[in-house]
């Protein structure tokens, strides 16, 4: 035993391998494969987003859809 090994195949690259015959090199985590190769995607977050709750000066509903927490669009915040 000389020191701690890892073994070849878990270098934290895809293993597959590319139309030339060479190893994929896209870097994965926690999975074998890359995505490309059949790996999971990675999941999206989704953003919520709200229609702004504020009023333009013409007193018509601002219809601006924002991901602010406070419901408000940029327009209306500064
Ligand atoms: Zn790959
Ligand atoms: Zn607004």
């Amino acid at each position: 035993m000389s020191g701690m090994g890892f073994a070849q195949d878990s270098d934290g690259t895809c293993v597959g391998m590319t139309k030339d015959s060479t190893n994929c090199k896209i870097k994965v985590t926690n999975q074998e494969l890359c995505r490309f190769h059949g790996g999971n995607k990675v999941e999206k977050v989704e953003v919520i987003s709200t229609i702004c709750t504020e009023n333009t000066k013409k007193g018509r509903r601002c219809k601006m859809k924002t991901i602010h927490e406070s419901g408000i669009c940029h327009h209306h915040r500064d």
